[in-house]
């Protein structure tokens, strides 16, 4: 058995989450080992958020083209999904070459290692035939993978998860989607709009079932406005694939296309991680975190991996936590038992961090203060991509009333408001913001409109910071923005 080489830190999994921690650790001097066994980045640069949101930008630019007849004259749009492919493989992905992104890394003094890491025994990791010490902490962040159902007929066919569908140069001229969530919604009205004929099949009653009703309407209609056929209450039983079709039975109903793309969850890589070895149950869904980020003495995990919520921003939160906890105990472990809570080290350490990461989101700046952030998500944001975008934050008004919150919800449609009224966009958006009547601050919104990503920021800030109403009603909202329909939404609250 080969003898394990002491180092510092062990990060296994280099997505968003992992290459964030390992760049700053290495950054702070500390020497760090970064594994990954396919693209350094993860899922977000090659298969996830940049190429889908280059996508739907280009997606966007015909439908806006396509409103141009009845506001401004008329234009003929002839859609094209080469320049999208190119500019996906060219500009966002390096034809999926993770080069620079492995200079990157080595150039902040990692050690890059690719290959399959594997916990083997506390304070070790495996990678291949070389076994690491790390005698300051382990750090998975190996995120997930498509969880795909046991339909039957399925496996063995040549169905898409995301990452076909990313890297499409020739589109089909069908497509099911297997799935109504976020991925599904936004994939679906993108192909749509170059022609695709798309069918959603989503197995509960309605697309982005985890958002507000309202927003699952508005996103509905617009994808049916794009041409998209959206079927709910398929619980798929049966898949067929005859080389050129694909049928998806669902109980006496069936649907055919000529691709199928399966967005039907996502399931985090624990399998072959060797939880075992270190006392932790490999058979969990995700890896259980407390507000630092531990996992048990010694790792800690980090980004989709956690549960805590799928979203690169999460992933980059959770890392500056993370780089804060581990240079907090190597300033204890260095500073020996008599360590006082002194500022000093964590202090420089995560001031070099940030000005690197620029991503130090709400954790960063209490960790420069001598104490180690802890994790709240109270005020995360999410946002579907879709046109328009869907952006909520905190609660929904069922998992308020679920919580046995004294609410008050406010609702104003945004085609009442001036801006709403002169875009002239159907299916249109609107604001809905949840409060606790009892402490009197927003603890959810969303906000649903051409901006409804950007709007959203303002809500973002009111349910971070606990904003008494009383003042946001008091906010001098621009005219005529978007954004200004908060007010209304503030105004309708009862
Ligand atoms: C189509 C799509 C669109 C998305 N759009 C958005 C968006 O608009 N906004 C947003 O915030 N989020 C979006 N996301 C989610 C976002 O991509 C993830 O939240 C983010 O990538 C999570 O980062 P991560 O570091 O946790 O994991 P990942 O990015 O999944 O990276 C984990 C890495 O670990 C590696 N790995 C796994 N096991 C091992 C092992 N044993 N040894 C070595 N390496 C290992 C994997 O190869 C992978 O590279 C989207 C996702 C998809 C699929």
């Amino acid at each position: 058995m080969a003898e394990p080489e002491l180092v510092d830190v062990v990060v296994v999994g280099l997505g968003v989450g992992g290459e964030e921690v390992a760049g700053r650790l290495a950054e702070a001097g500390l020497s760090v080992v970064g594994v990954e066994r396919d693209l350094v980045g993860g899922e977000c640069p090659y298969w996830g958020c940049v190429p889908s949101k280059m996508m739907i930008r280009a997606a966007n630019a015909l439908a806006e083209a396509r409103r141009v007849d009845g506001l401004a004259g008329s234009a003929q749009v002839r859609a094209d999904w080469a320049p999208v492919a190119k500019r996906i493989r060219e500009e966002a992905t390096d034809t999926w070459n993770d080069r620079a992104a492995v200079d990157r890394f080595t150039g902040k003094g990692g050690r890059f290692l690719r290959g399959s890491g594997r916990l083997d025994g506390p304070g070790r990791v495996r990678v291949g035939d070389q076994v690491f010490q790390a005698r300051h902490g382990i750090v998975l962040g190996t995120g997930t993978r498509p969880s795909i159902a046991p339909i039957d007929g399925l496996a063995g066919t040549p169905y898409w998860t995301n990452h076909q569908a990313i890297e499409v140069a020739e589109l089909p001229a069908s497509l099911l989607v297997l799935g109504g969530g976020a991925i599904g919604a936004e994939l679906a009205q993108v192909f749509a709009r170059f022609g695709v004929a798309v069918t959603v099949l989503e197995a509960s009653g309605r697309i982005l079932a985890l958002e507000e009703p309202e927003s699952s309407e508005v996103a509905a209609a617009a994808l049916r406005a794009d041409g998209v056929e959206i079927a709910t209450e398929v619980r798929a039983d049966r898949v067929e694939h005859d080389g050129d079709t694909f049928t998806v039975h669902a109980g006496d109903r069936s649907f055919s296309a000529e691709k199928l793309l399966v967005v039907t969850g996502r399931r985090a890589h624990l399998d072959e991680l060797g939880l075992d070895t270190v006392g932790i149950d490999a058979g969990q869904r995700y890896l259980p975190v407390d507000d630092r980020m531990h996992v048990t003495d010694g790792i800690w995990a980090v980004g989709d991996v956690t549960g805590e919520g799928a979203f690169t921003h999460i992933a980059m939160y959770q890392a500056s936590i993370v780089v804060a906890d581990v240079l907090d105990g190597v300033r204890r472990a260095e500073a020996g038992p008599d360590a006082s809570g002194t500022a000093s080290v964590v202090g420089g350490a995560m001031g070099a961090a940030s000005a690197v990461g620029g991503s130090m989101g709400a954790a960063g700046p209490s960790g420069a203060a001598g104490t180690v952030p802890r994790a709240d998500y109270r005020a995360l944001p999410r946002v579907t991509f879709t046109d328009p975008e869907v952006g909520a934050v905190g609660l929904t008004e069922r998992q308020a009333r679920e919580r046995g919150i004294n609410v008050q919800v406010g609702f104003t449609e945004l085609s009442s408001s001036t801006r709403g009224w002169i875009h002239k966009s159907e299916p249109g958006g609107f604001i809905k913001v949840i409060a606790d009547a009892d402490q009197g601050v927003l603890i959810g919104a969303t906000s649903v409109g051409p901006a409804g990503g950007e709007v959203l920021s303002a809500l973002v800030v009111a349910v971070h910071a606990a904003v008494p109403v009383s003042q946001l009603r008091h906010m001098i909202y621009a005219y005529p923005t978007f954004h200004r329909a908060i007010q209304s939404a503030l105004d309708d609250l009862s």
